[in-house]
């Protein structure tokens, strides 16, 4: 499969058109950015780490049932997707408090909600993703009612799945963001990555943040965690 014109080029990724109309190139860097852009940085080998990382948890997730962009991998940065437009949604779920939930509400991060949550959040960063709820993406008309809750009950059976896993390498999975896109013929899959870039990420036993909170917060370590979340998934020695 050979990568033509290039389509897009955002702050993580690069998208490339290929020979097939219905079909992608996602090309990752190692660029880290937070606060809206205004942090700008590298983390050496994100890139690898989260193609890598978002599929094999894309093809964990299409054996469960889950439909995702995921077609196939071809170098260590490089993937080919099916071809969505993406729902301008950030489709965010948290089974603890962390970050914004905990600044919103007032809660401790660390506290273990009492059943997981979901929030949509419009995708534009010249509006700085605000939160917005479903009767305002129905007003919008950014998704329907059916498509809505296509996302919301395959996001559930994504946290299930995902929770089960990182609990089994030994990660708790604190929270996550998903994105969504439509196929030509109209169907609604996972799209984007999955990545310590989109998840919290905590050691189950120490609490130890494995995830780019570590870049955000300037904890140091930032790529020694990425490779950690790799090694636990068997994708790295
Ligand atoms: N997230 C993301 N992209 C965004 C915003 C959030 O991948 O543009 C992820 C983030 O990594 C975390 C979860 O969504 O795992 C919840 O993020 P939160 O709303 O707490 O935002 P933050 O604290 O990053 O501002």
């Amino acid at each position: 499969m050979q990568k033509s014109e290039q389509l897009y080029e955002g702050k993580a990724k690069k998208v490339f058109k290929t020979d097939d109309p219905e079909v992608y190139i996602v090309d990752y860097k190692d660029d880290a950015t937070a606060f809206d852009g205004l942090k700008k940085g590298t983390i050496v080998g994100k890139g690898v780490v989260n193609n890598r990382m978002s599929n094999l948890l894309f093809q964990m997730l299409e054996k469960k049932g889950i439909p995702t962009h995921f077609v196939k991998e071809l170098s260590e940065r490089e993937t080919a997707v099916k071809k969505v437009s993406i729902v301008p949604l950030e489709v965010i779920v948290r089974n603890i408090a962390a970050g914004s939930f905990s600044k919103r509400f007032g809660v401790e991060e660390g506290t273990v909600l009492k059943c997981p949550t979901l929030e949509f959040c419009l995708k534009d960063d010249d509006l700085h993703d605000p939160m917005i709820n479903e009767y305002h993406i129905l007003a919008l008309g950014l998704a329907s009612k059916e498509d809505l809750e296509t996302i919301t009950d395959m996001t559930f059976r994504v946290n299930d799945a995902l929770k089960e896993f990182f609990l089994s390498i030994g990660i708790e999975l604190v929270d996550f963001k998903l994105e969504f896109g439509r196929t030509t013929d109209g169907k609604i899959i996972l799209a984007d990555e999955i990545s310590p870039d989109t998840c919290r990420l905590w050691d189950s036993k120490t609490h130890e943040k494995l995830d780019k909170d570590r870049f955000r917060r300037d904890l140091g370590g930032v790529e020694d965690a990425y490779h950690e979340v790799m090694r636990r998934i068997g994708l790295e020695k």
